[in-house]
């Protein structure tokens, strides 16, 4: 953006620069991020201010980081980046840092309670050395190597590594995270609450009917053919769509012969359908001149634009037909103006459901002439007392790959929820097609929702899977009432007005294409193509994520227990120090950290969408892991030990201190296959993971390398080892696959005998 561009400015839109009005109607802008007010304020290209005029005064400029929240706008650049009046604010208050996520969190409490008890064990160490007569010297320098094998020094920068990777690889994948700890919570997340239109619809719109109160003998029989074209056969029907055409923001533009749509998918429908009567938006245009409007927005569900006639002006509305007809005191017919009784009224309402219930999003057609405009260009003065002239229904056919993915989200014990501000009786007959309102499930619409009071919803709120006609207001109650019945609630929104449910949202979900800046910057997460596959795919890959940070941490952790086992047993039992400071410094940043990184980085486990989410609450621990990390632990302790027992005993101090040095590295090399399954590794495959297999590769010549160089033999001190000490070496390396092998057999045997047991009993219950 440079200084002198002309910018488009619309409801929802944040200012880019600070700039200067050119053309404005019904502009107002929310200026509370620079001066604090949150009342919206007017601005007007016409309106001059005195020279020392207080920035929340001066209203024929738009500032940059303000959001336009009403009208639309044409304005001038007059300064960028750091020379804005927010940039000026900013350069006073830059702060660079960023906020953790809850794992980051409850990893710099472990890391406290790891270095507590290391500080313990330094202690009883040190007074064991004491009273065996052992140097302060030699003592201070064990305290050293048990303090660098207790702290996991590689933890923190490898849980951020993860994530990072994660959050880039969700980027390519349509899913922009904007708040780290998002990842974590998407994969806790037991409700997705989502918009219809475009998110689980495809949003191209395709007018397939015009329904005026002359055509009731179509419903008979309504087809709905997407490849059919449009029946446009009486005049009554073309005042519908030209008036609907006049009423719209959309523009098709052609260049080369080549039509380019730009704006909102339902006037797009519109001026598509106009072009079978031989019409478009310019020629209506240069008939009726635009000269004032009341943009469209979710809570009115209404759009009115008002034009010049030789007679005087004419206003005309669209919008949703159960709030337009409300606002409607007479009917079009014949080119007969006759006024609307309830009959009259029951009979187009009639039409309306009959639309819905095919699928059809309908828009109802009004208008009305007047010699001299009200005062005020307001809803209550201007959208009354109009004339009816027609429905206009639209086909938007669901997304492909939207069913199953709800149909994962079920297995994977996710409640879908659509959440529209379409008809209720549209929002059924997607929703019935989708697999979101099955066995029971309610649909309710926002007035309904009205009555009921925030307990009983709240009580009722899992019955619950469509609501239709909602404001984004709605949106947060529902949010809320979720969130109370124990729900980590993940919801989609695009407009101005969505912006506080997604803030109140444990995962708020903005749409990248048709989004307004507002939401996207309320939101933990933004998609890039607005589809709820997306969403889903999220779910699953936050869910990767979790499960390979924590393999990660299985990992480092039961390593690092491994280490203070070796030195801790071999100080106790009356041994030299099994291992040096240097030495267990470089196993830490080289056989440790290489392949914790790849265990994060494992693909999606194939169940992972047939479990249930994870309680956010549940410690990171839980079941079993600490026992696990510290058997295993002990066992890599153990068979170190044995190792450099083996070494000293046979050879002498050097040797059992290289073949310790060189098991203790090859022994968490091999471990970490270990961790990545539950099941057999040979059942489980060795290969997948390429990263794991370079890090194991890369990992293993490493270590050779420092023993068999001997500039890097002498830094870490260590020594030559012959075939034979080489052979004793690996053979206890490979141990732990033989031990797991066994403890894992021995825990399918006990799950089998398990599962026998409970289908014998539900069989005897069952008779
Ligand atoms: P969601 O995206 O939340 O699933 P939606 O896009 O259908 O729902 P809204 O955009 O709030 O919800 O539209 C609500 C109703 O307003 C629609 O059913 C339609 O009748 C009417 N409507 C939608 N767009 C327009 C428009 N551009 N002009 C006039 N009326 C419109």
């Amino acid at each position: 953006m440079c200084l002198g561009d002309v910018v488009l400015l619309e409801a929802g839109n944040f200012v880019p620069a600070d700039c200067r009005i050119i053309k404005s109607n019904n502009l107002k802008a929310e200026e509370s991020s620079l001066t604090g007010e949150t009342v919206p304020v007017d601005k007007d290209e016409n309106k001059i201010f005195a020279e020392k005029t207080s920035l929340g005064d001066i209203s024929n400029m738009v500032f940059a980081t303000t959001v336009i929240v009403n009208g639309h706008a044409e304005a001038v650049v007059t300064e960028t980046g750091m020379n804005t009046k927010v940039g000026k604010i900013a350069k006073m208050i830059i702060n660079n840092e960023t906020p953790e996520t809850p794992i980051q969190k409850k990893l710099a409490e472990v890391g406290k309670t790891l270095g507590l008890a290391c500080l313990g064990i330094c202690l009883f160490i040190f007074c064991i050395g004491l009273l065996k007569h052992i140097s302060p010297i030699e003592m201070f320098m064990t305290s050293v190597g048990l303090a660098v094998a207790a702290i996991p020094e590689g933890l923190p920068a490898i849980v951020t590594i993860v994530l990072s990777i994660g959050v880039t690889k969700m980027a390519k994948k349509n899913s922009i995270i904007r708040k780290l700890p998002a990842v974590e919570t998407l994969g806790s997340s037991t409700v997705i609450c989502s918009d219809k239109t475009g998110t689980l619809t495809q949003n191209k719109m395709k007018v397939t009917n015009i329904v005026t109160p002359i055509d009731t003998y179509i419903l008979n029989n309504l087809k709905i053919n997407l490849n059919s074209e449009l029946i446009v056969d009486n005049a009554n029907q073309r005042l519908a769509i030209e008036l609907a055409t006049l009423c719209t923001d959309a523009e098709i533009t052609y260049e080369n012969g080549n039509a380019t749509a730009r704006g909102d998918p339902t006037e797009i429908a519109i001026l598509n359908a106009v072009q079978q009567i031989g019409k478009n938006k310019k020629i209506l245009n240069s008939e009726f001149e635009r000269i004032n409007d009341i943009p469209f927005d979710s809570t009115r569900k209404m759009m009115t634009t008002i034009h010049r006639t030789p007679y005087g002006y004419r206003i005309i509305t669209k919008g949703a037909p159960d709030v337009l007809l409300k606002r409607c005191s007479k009917y079009f017919e014949k080119n007969k103006i006759l006024s609307m009784n309830i009959s009259n009224m029951k009979s187009i309402e009639n039409q309306n459901n009959k639309m819905a219930e095919k699928a059809l999003r309908v828009i109802a057609v009004a208008y009305k002439d007047v010699d001299t405009l009200p005062m005020k260009i307001e809803s209550n003065y201007i959208e009354k007392d109009l004339i009816f002239v027609g429905l206009i229904g639209m086909i938007d056919p669901p997304r492909e790959g939207v069913k199953e993915a709800i149909a994962t989200c079920k297995k994977a014990g996710i409640k879908t929820v659509m959440i529209t501000g379409d008809h209720i009786t549209t929002a059924n007959a997607i929703a019935n097609e989708l697999g979101i309102l099955e066995n029971g499930d309610l649909s309710i619409t926002g007035s309904d929702l009205d009555k009921i009071p925030d307990d009983l919803f709240q009580k009722n709120i899992k019955n619950y899977s469509v609501f239709a006609r909602v404001t984004p207001e709605h949106k947060v109650r529902i949010v809320n009432a979720f969130q109370k019945a124990g729900e980590v609630v993940a919801m989609t929104g695009d407009g101005v007005n969505d912006a506080p449910a997604l803030k109140k949202a444990d995962i708020g979900i903005a749409m990248g294409l048709n989004g307004t800046d507002v939401a996207k910057s309320a939101a933990d997460m933004v998609l890039t193509d607005d589809n709820f596959v997306t969403i889903v795919e999220a779910v699953k890959y936050g869910r990767t994520i979790f499960n390979n940070i924590k393999k990660a941490i299985h990992f480092l952790i039961s390593t690092n227990v491994g280490e203070i086992v070796t030195i801790f047993l071999g100080l106790v039992i009356g041994m030299k120090s099994p291992l040096i400071a240097i030495q267990l410094l470089w196993i830490n940043l080289i056989t440790d950290s290489l392949p914790a990184i790849a265990l994060g980085l494992e693909k999606s486990d194939k169940n992972i969408m047939n479990e249930k989410p994870r309680s956010p609450n549940k410690s990171l621990f839980a079941d079993g892991l600490w026992a696990r990390i510290l058997l295993e632990g002990g066992m890599i302790g153990i068979l170190n030990l044995f190792a450099f027992t083996v070494g000293k005993n046979l050879y002498s101090l050097e040797v059992g201190r290289t073949m310790a040095f060189v098991s203790l590295g090859l022994l968490e090399l091999v471990h970490c296959f270990n961790i990545r399954t539950d099941e057999s590794i040979f059942k489980f495959g060795l290969l997948q993971n390429k990263y794991l297999c370079l890090a194991f590769i890369g990992g293993t010549i490493l270590q050779v390398v420092v023993v068999v160089v001997p500039q890097f033999a002498s830094i870490f001190k260590l020594t030559a080892l012959t075939l034979r000490q080489w052979m004793y070496t690996i053979g206890i390396s490979l141990m732990p696959i033989a031990i797991m092998e066994l403890q894992k057999l021995s825990d399918e045997l006990k799950f089998g005998k398990r599962i026998h047991k409970e289908t014998k009993m539900s069989q005897l219950r069952t008779g």
